[in-house]
């Protein structure tokens, strides 16, 4: 379908169609929809921009991912779909390998998304020989590559669901979500959680890594000893709550 630029939903209508792309190539799930829904109910209350707070944990994360030892992001259907350019930039820019990773979990769609991964210009994406297992998970879901995210220090995971990321920090690992949710369980224990929209989460975490690169470890670790991510979360749900409640909003 052609969506005319001018169209005011066009940042968000190209995402569904991309969506819905990645269903018919068989990388997306059908309960991907359903995920994505959820997003975009949750992009319309934060007014579909980058809150101050979303950069704020974007440059912890960014300090994270900076002084991990073996950090790993985690791709999803939906991640595939929508955003394969970036996450593969952020997996060269910070040499960490991508893992599919997926919450309904076949061989077949792990073998297209790593392909269709592998034709965007992908050099390393593991997943697809998952040889270990998250404890605490049923099996399907606990699948994870043994030299990826199993072995990981500091594991990005947009769009994750919230026992497998409960189920990753209980096996001591640093979780950076992007969730668009921010009372998501995984938003809500996250080690650092973005409340964005995927595509703008990359964007922005892409160009602060970029000037982070020559800051020295002690201060990112400073930074990164200096987030409250719950006291961000709070900015996010007091922001939502003042706009829900400006008049303005209600004169349609
Ligand atoms: P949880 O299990 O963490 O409580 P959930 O079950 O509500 O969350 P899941 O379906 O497990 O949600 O995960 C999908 C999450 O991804 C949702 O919270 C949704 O808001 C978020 N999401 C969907 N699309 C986007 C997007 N484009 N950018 C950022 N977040 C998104
Ligand atoms: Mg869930």
């Amino acid at each position: 379908m052609l969506i005319p630029q001018s169209h005011p939903r066009y940042a968000s209508l190209v995402k569904r169609e991309k969506i819905v792309a990645g269903i018919k190539a068989g990388i997306t799930s059908k309960k991907g929809l359903i995920a994505h829904g959820r997003g975009e109910a949750f992009d319309y209350l934060i007014g579909e921009r980058t809150l101050p707070a979303a950069r704020a944990a974007t440059e912890v994360a960014a300090a994270l991912l900076l002084t991990a030892k073996k950090p790993v992001i985690s791709v999803n259907g939906n991640v595939a779909a929508l955003v394969p350019e970036q996450v593969i930039a952020l997996s060269k820019l910070i040499t960490a390998p991508l893992e599919v990773n997926i919450f309904y979990w076949t061989e077949e769609r792990v073998r297209r998304i790593k392909a269709h991964l592998e034709r965007h210009g992908a050099t390393t994406v593991l997943g697809d020989i998952a040889d270990a297992r998250i404890p605490g998970l049923e099996s399907a879901r606990a699948r994870v590559a043994r030299d990826g995210i199993f072995a990981a220090d500091v594991v990005l995971a947009p769009l994750e669901d919230g026992d497998r990321c409960e189920a990753l920090l209980k096996l001591g690992k640093q979780v950076i979500s992007i969730d668009l949710n921010p009372l998501s369980r995984t938003s809500q224990q996250a080690t650092v959680s973005i409340v964005d929209d995927i595509e703008r989460a990359l964007a922005n975490l892409l160009a602060t890594l970029q000037t982070q690169q020559s800051v020295g470890k002690a201060i990112l670790a400073a930074r990164i000893a200096a987030f409250d991510n719950q006291k961000n979360l709070r900015h996010v749900v007091d922001e939502i709550a003042t706009r829900l409640t400006r008049a303005e909003l209600l004169e349609f």
